[in-house]
C-alpha cells in the first residue's frame, strides 16, 4: 500500500507561514521589507489590535502588474532572484518568495496595486491560499496589502498570542529595527486609530529624535569610519546617558537590523571604564559591507550575520567609537579639520589583529610651572587616533596619518575660575566650561593608569611618613602594594601594620597621605569599586579622585592653563575616570541665540 501523500499547496504554506509569521509583528516586517524592496519613499502602517485583526501597509513603491498581483502569493514566486548565483549578491531584504505565500496561508488578504504607467490597477482577495476575487479598479500607484484576522484558519496559533499590549510592542520594535535604518524613507505607524509615528525623511539623527523625541539629540555622539572593508555611520550614546539594560542597542548590516554580540561587544569595549557595571550605552550603528563577506548560509528572516572579516570589523568598529567617545568630541571641540579617516583592506585569511590598545600621553605634573612647556604644546598631542587598529594593510601608513593630526590651540589660553569651580576658557568652537575637579580626576587617572610597567615618576618626601592600619586592613594594603609602586608610591613594610612612605606621584601634602590611603582602602573594599570592572580602573580612579584638587579651590591662572592643556592631552577629555562629564561647550550659535 502506499502511504506517501504530496502534502497540498496550502497545506505546506501553512507550515512555510510557522517559519515567517509566528506573530502578527512577523508579517509586519515581511510587508515593510516588501515595500521597502519595490523602492517606496513613503510606507504607512496600520494596525488594529495589534495586527489581531488588521494589518495594513500601504506603500508608493513600483506597484505591481495584474499576473504579478496573482503570482506573488505563490509559493517561491519572487521578483528578487533569478539565478541561484544572485543569492550571494543580495541587496534587497527578502527573496526566499515565501511571505506573501505563507500570510496568505493563516489570514485574508487583499493586495491593491497599480504600476506608476498603468491606468488602472488591480485588487486580488485571497483567503486560506485561495484566491476569492480579482479584479481591475481605480487606485494610487503603489500598493497597499491589507491582512486581516491572521491565523483565522490556525487557532492555536491564535491562542498562543499574547495580549495586546505585547503584540503591539514587538510590532513596534520591528517597525523601530526597520525606520531606525531606513531614515531616507517617510513612515508613519497608526494602531487603533492613534497615529503612534508620523516620520519624515531625512537624516539618522532627525530620525532618532523622530522616534524619541528631541531631546534625545543631545545624548550621542556620532561615529563615522570609512574604510575598504566597512564604512560605519551612526550614534553612540554619551557615557552619562548609559542604562541598567541593553535596551536600546542597534546594529544594522546594509540596512538590515542584525544581532552580533561580538560587535556589540566592540562597542561596548570602547566604553571600557567610562561606565559603572550593569550599565550599558545606547548605540544606533549602521555597517556597510560588501554582501560577499557576508555569510549566505545564514536564515535570511534571521538576525543573525556571520562576517567573513569577524575579527578586523571588531577591531575597525571598537576603534571607531572609541574615536567618537574620546577624541573625537575633544577633537571635534578643537576643530581638527585634518581628514581622519583610514583604510584597512581585509585580513589575510588566519590573521587575528592584535587586541586594540590605546596609547596616552605619559607626561603628567599637575600645576608643575617646570613642565608646562611641554603640556603647552598643542602641535604634537598624542591622542590615539588609530593607534588601536592593527597595521596589517600594505601600503597602509597609520602612523603618519596619526602625525598629521594638528588640533588648534584654543584660541587664547586664558582662563577664567567660575565659582571657584569651574574654568572657562575659548575654544576655536565655542566657550568651554569645564569642571575642575573631574578634569583634573581624568588627569591623575591617566597619569596613574600609564604609569603602569613603566619607571612612573615620583617624588621623594622631605621625610618619611609612617602609615597605620588595623591588622585586616594591613593585610589589604599589603596585597596592593605592587600596585602603589606602580603608580610611583615608595612605601616599605614597617613592622605590625605599620607602613613607611619615601616618595609619592607628586603633589602630596605629607598629611594627605594616611586619609588618603584609609579612603582607598575603604572604596577598594566597599560597594562604590565594585563599579569599576579592575583592580587597577577601582585603584586608579579611587586615588584620581581624592588626589584631585576639589571645586571650591582657587587656582592661579598658570594652574587653570596647566590643568587645561594637561586635560586635552588626555584621551578621554570629555569624562571623568567615574564616567561623568567633564567639558560642556557653549557654541556661538547658542550664544547668539
Ligand atoms: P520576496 O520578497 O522574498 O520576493 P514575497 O512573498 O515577500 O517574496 O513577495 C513576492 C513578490 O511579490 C516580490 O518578489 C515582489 O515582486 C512582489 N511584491 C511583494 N510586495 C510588493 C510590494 N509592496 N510592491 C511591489 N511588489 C511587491
Ligand atoms: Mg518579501
Amino acid at each position: 500500500m502506499d502511504i506517501i501523500n504530496i502534502l497540498p499547496d496550502s497545506v505546506a504554506n501553512q507550515i512555510a507561514a510557522g517559519e515567517v509569521v509566528d506573530r502578527p509583528a512577523g508579517a509586519v516586517k515581511e510587508l515593510l521589507e516588501n515595500a521597502m524592496d519595490a523602492g517606496a519613499t513613503h510606507i504607512d502602517l496600520i494596525v488594529k489590535d495589534a495586527g489581531r485583526t488588521l494589518i495594513q501597509v500601504i506603500d508608493n513603491g513600483s506597484g505591481m502588474s495584474d499576473s504579478d498581483a496573482r503570482l506573488c502569493f505563490e509559493r517561491h514566486a519572487t521578483s528578487k532572484i533569478h539565478r541561484s548565483d544572485d543569492l550571494f549578491a543580495i541587496h534587497t531584504m527578502g527573496f526566499r518568495g515565501e511571505a506573501l505565500a505563507s500570510i496568505a496561508a493563516i489570514a485574508q488578504v487583499e493586495l491593491r496595486t497599480r504600476l506608476h504607467d498603468s491606468e488602472l490597477g488591480t485588487t486580488v482577495q485571497i483567503e486560506g491560499s485561495q484566491i476569492v476575487d480579482q479584479q481591475l479598479t481605480a487606485c494610487q500607484p503603489g500598493t497597499s496589502i491589507s491582512v486581516k484576522n491572521l491565523f483565522f484558519n490556525v487557532p492555536a496559533r491564535r491562542n498562543f498570542l499574547k495580549k495586546d499590549s505585547v503584540e503591539l510592542s514587538h510590532i513596534e520594535e520591528v517597525f523601530k529595527r526597520i525606520v531606525l535604518v531606513h531614515y531616507d524613507i517617510g513612515f508613519t505607524f497608526v494602531s487603533n486609530g492613534k497615529t503612534l509615528y508620523d516620520l519624515r525623511p531625512g537624516t539618522m539623527l532627525q530620525r532618532i529624535a523622530g522616534i524619541y523625541g528631541n531631546h534625545y539629540k543631545e545624548r550621542f555622539y556620532e561615529v563615522q569610519e570609512e574604510t575598504d572593508l566597512v564604512k560605519i555611520s551612526g550614534f553612540v550614546g554619551k557615557p552619562e546617558y548609559s542604562r541598567r539594560t541593553r535596551g536600546e542597542q542597534y546594529l544594522f548590516v546594509n540596512g538590515r537590523y542584525i544581532k552580533h554580540p561580538a560587535l556589540s561587544a566592540a562597542v561596548e569595549k570602547a566604553y571600557d571604564e567610562m561606565l559603572p557595571e550593569r550599565s550599558y550605552p545606547s548605540y544606533y550603528i549602521a555597517l556597510q559591507v560588501d554582501p560577499s563577506r557576508i555569510d549566505v548560509n545564514i536564515h535570511p528572516t534571521k538576525t543573525e550575520v556571520k562576517f567573513v572579516d569577524d575579527h578586523a570589523l571588531f577591531a575597525i568598529l571598537r576603534s571607531a567609537v572609541k574615536k567618537s567617545l574620546g577624541v573625537f568630541t575633544l577633537a571635534n571641540q578643537l576643530s581638527f579639520d585634518t581628514p581622519d579617516e583610514f583604510n584597512i583592506g581585509p585580513a589575510p585569511t588566519g590573521y587575528t589583529p592584535p587586541a586594540p590598545s590605546v596609547s596616552y600621553n605619559p607626561n603628567y605634573n599637575p600645576f608643575k610651572a617646570s613642565a608646562s612647556q611641554s603640556h603647552m604644546d598643542f602641535k604634537q598631542p598624542d591622542i590615539p587616533v588609530h593607534a588601536d587598529i592593527p597595521d596589517y594593510t600594505e601600503g597602509a601608513d597609520f602612523q603618519d596619518e596619526a602625525d598629521v593630526q594638528e588640533p588648534q590651540q584654543p584660541q587664547s589660553s586664558a582662563c577664567l575660575q567660575l565659582q571657584g569651580r569651574f574654568i572657562v576658557t575659548a575654544l576655536s568652537s565655542g566657550l568651554a566650561i569645564i569642571d575642575q575637579q573631574r578634569a583634573h580626576e581624568r588627569v591623575i587617572y591617566e597619569r596613574l593608569t600609564k604609569a603602569e610597567g613603566q619607571v612612573p615618576s615620583s617624588q621623594t618626601l622631605l621625610f618619611p611618613v609612617s602609615c597605620q592600619f588595623t591588622v585586616a586592613d594591613a593585610e589589604l594594603f599589603g596585597e596592593l602594594l605592587p600596585d602603589l609602586r606602580g603608580y610611583g608610591f615608595e612605601v616599605e613594610p614597617a613592622g605590625q601594620a605599620t607602613f613607611v612612605v619615601t616618595a609619592t606621584p607628586s603633589d602630596l601634602k605629607e598629611s594627605d597621605l594616611q586619609p588618603l590611603f584609609d579612603q582607598m582602602l575603604a572604596e577598594y573594599k566597599g560597594a562604590a569599586m565594585q563599579k569599576f570592572s579592575n583592580r587597577s580602573h577601582s585603584l586608579c580612579a579611587s586615588l584620581a579622585r581624592q588626589m584631585a584638587v576639589k571645586s571650591g579651590k582657587v587656582l592661579s591662572q598658570e594652574e587653570m592653563q596647566q590643568l587645561v592643556a594637561d586635560l586635552f592631552a588626555c584621551p578621554m577629555a570629555d569624562t571623568s575616570p567615574s564616567g561623568k562629564k567633564i567639558i560642556t561647550i557653549v557654541n556661538p550659535e547658542d550664544i547668539l541665540k
